[in-house]
């Protein structure tokens, strides 16, 4: 070959090596391209991906809840607020459908807090969004994904709204549109049990409606779907149940109902029942000690005692955490305090493994022997049972009857009342400490009035630090001696004293800043300072039996002698005597004593100011009495 040849195939080769390089770095770079767009490709989804399981996790979470007990309402508000928040609308909310005697309408079961509902109330002003009740017509987008049974989504905001509130004028409907970078509404019906239950309702800030968000949003109305029927299948559980998961006995549902069909029993044949109240000693020690699984086995054991020792025809039953109760049909009073002595030593020769012994408290009350009143024969039991407590607890007490009952333990047996039931929650803290006050050994009567007296002053105080110890005492002396000169019965007498103890309980539920404001009140405060305490002593005392007779004079000790007072103006002799003696002392005391907003005034002083009111809050002959009681100082 000659060299020409040579140079030529060379030239060729070079040529075909530099053909096959670009092909080569053609094809790289279209590789470098292709993993670009999967790079990218691969961050979209591995995003969707997060958002995915983001939701699954919400979905996990509401189905956690929906698991344990959480209450219905808690679970829909947490659908409807993660709703809210995962897929970024404006607002969500579940809207049921009911019926009544005016026909359909529409309520709004849960919403989400983002604040919508207030902006748009905010420019329409409609009674029926703060009550939730909406009007349902079957014009409407809600009739509408009922009858196709779909998820439909609509730009017609305005529509939508008009249809569930037509008492709103279009204009306004308009206003409310135009001013919300509201989009769509997207509304799912909702069916429970394969019947319509109502629909979940979303706001969105877009138009358009993706397949994914369709998902999701089904997803999401399947797990309201679900908790509603969850919740409905535990409500008629609970409904039939009669007994008590923990220990077996019945529950205080049955036992309620039992002991109305003895009422009715009894009534025909005359013939009394009695009830065994039982509380389980120290058990907080129990729990503290040993932990709660132990306390749990103390409550068996006392449950498994009551269970040998009932015949057939009685109902033991557990009531509370560590309260039980035993109807005995056709028992009098003796034969229930041989029946509780015996469970009351049971319970003590009972061998618990780590624990050891426990014992209980116990007290017995008769139908028809200590009252005819059934409420007031189960107030009776607790009141015994919690006087078997105060004298030392392993024993058992008869009840007494009502009129046998002195004033202070009636009085003693409110605050225990009031305080271990914690109808008072800003006395919390201080109950188990004010319980143990008032059941110090009540063998001498001094002793449990002067607890009372310490009692209500701690109570006060928790309102109105400036009061001082003993005041109390001397407002309930006072009371009685100015009660006396005008010869009120000893029953009156005794109730206006626990109506002294009691009349300002309803301030402890007033808001601190309110009660402690140093400034002027404004109307509104000075209406709630007005009427809330006496509305809230009614609630915190009504449930208690045996201080129906001093509630009145509670409720009316701000009622002026000219029909000028509150909270029902009524006047003269319409207002108890005892209410009066109430309201004169009550205001010489606030005089005498310093305020946040005033000094305290010399007690001639508050006289005066008394006496310019004469005929006015009070009458002149109630005047006269109480000023020649100070004046002589007979307190
Ligand atoms: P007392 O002798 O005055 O009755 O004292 P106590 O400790 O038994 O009563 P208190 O009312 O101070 O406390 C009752 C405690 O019982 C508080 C509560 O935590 C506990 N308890 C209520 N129900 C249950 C329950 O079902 N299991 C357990 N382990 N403890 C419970
Ligand atoms: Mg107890």
């Amino acid at each position: 070959m000659g060299l020409f040849d040579k140079f030529k195939e060379i030239t060729k080769k070079v040529s075909e090596v530099e053909d096959n390089i670009y092909h080569e770095k053609r094809d790289y770079l279209e590789i470098y391209e292709r993993n670009l767009q999967l790079e990218k490709e691969i961050a979209e989804r591995t995003k969707d991906l997060n958002v995915a399981n983001k939701r699954m996790f919400t979905l996990q979470h509401i189905w956690d809840m929906m698991n344990s007990s959480t209450p219905l309402e808690n679970v829909l508000e947490a659908i409807v607020n993660s709703t809210q928040g995962e897929l970024g609308y404006m607002h969500c909310s579940i809207i049921r459908k009911y019926n009544d005697e005016n026909g359909d309408y529409l309520h709004i079961i849960a919403q989400s807090e983002d604040g919508l509902i207030d902006r748009l109330n905010n420019i329409i002003g409609s009674p029926a969004i703060q009550t939730r009740r909406l009007t349902y017509s079957p014009e409407s987008i809600f009739a509408d994904t009922m009858r196709q049974q779909t998820i439909i989504q609509s730009k017609a905001i305005n529509l939508s709204l008009k249809s569930i509130l037509p008492e709103v004028p279009d204009e306004t409907i308009m206003a409310v549109v135009t001013n919300q970078p509201v989009k769509s509404i997207i509304v799912v019906p909702l069916y429970t049990q394969k019947k319509e239950f109502g629909w979940f309702c979303v706001f969105s800030s877009r138009e358009e409606l993706a397949a994914s968000e369709m998902d999701f949003l089904g997803l999401f109305a399947k797990q309201i779907e679900m908790a509603i029927t969850i919740a409905d299948l535990f409500q008629a559980v609970r409904e039939q149940a009669v007994t008590d998961a923990l220990t077996g006995l019945y529950n205080r549902r049955y036992f309620e109902e039992a002991i109305e069909k003895e009422v009715q029993r009894t009534k025909r044949i005359k013939q009394p029942f009695s009830i065994i109240g039982i509380d389980l000693d120290y058990l907080k020690r129990i729990n503290d000690t040993y932990g709660h699984t132990f306390g749990d086995i103390a409550i068996k054991t006392i449950a498994d005692v009551l269970k040998k020792n009932a015949r057939s025809v009685d109902v033991p039953a557990r009531i509370g955490g560590e309260e039980f109760n035993v109807l005995l049909p056709g028992v009098g009073s003796d034969g229930a305090m041989i029946a509780a002595e015996r469970i009351r030593k049971s319970i003590e020769n009972a061998e618990i493994d780590t624990i050891g012994h426990i014992t209980g408290s116990l007290g017995v009350a008769t139908y028809l022997e200590h009252s005819d009143n059934i409420e007031e024969v189960l107030e009776l039991t607790d009141q015994a049972m919690y006087t078997s407590k105060r004298n030392g607890r392993n024993r058992v007490t008869l009840a007494q009857n009502i009129n046998e009952t002195s004033w202070q333990e009636i009085a003693v047996n409110t605050f225990l009342d009031i305080l271990s039931k914690n109808r008072i929650p800003k006395a919390k803290h201080l109950s188990k400490e004010l319980c143990l006050k008032l059941q110090a050994p009540a063998n001498k009567d001094e002793v449990s009035k002067e607890s009372l007296y310490t009692v209500a002053d701690m109570l006060t105080k928790l309102y109105n630090p400036m009061h001082s110890s003993g005041v109390i005492k001397n407002k309930v002396l006072m009371a009685v001696s100015l009660a006396k000169r005008f010869d009120l019965s000893k029953a009156d007498i005794d109730n206006l004293r626990i109506a002294v103890l009691l009349y300002d309980i309803g301030n402890l539920m007033l808001p601190d800043e309110l009660l402690q404001k140093a400034t002027p009140l404004t109307d509104e405060e000075r209406e709630k300072i007005k009427n809330h305490p006496i509305i809230a002593a009614r609630e915190i005392l009504k449930p208690i039996s045996y201080i129906q007779d001093v509630l009145p004079i509670i409720e009316h000790h701000h009622e002026n002698w000219d029909g000028s007072g509150y909270p029902n103006k009524i006047s003269k002799e319409e207002i108890p005597i005892t209410s009066q003696i109430i309201l004169i002392i009550d205001e010489y005391f606030a005089l005498i004593e310093q305020r946040p907003y005033r000094n305290k005034m010399s007690g001639k002083d508050a006289l005066e100011i008394i006496k310019a009111d004469s005929g006015k809050k009070w009458n002149d002959t109630l005047v006269k009495e109480f000023i020649s009681l100070i004046e002589h100082d007979i307190v």
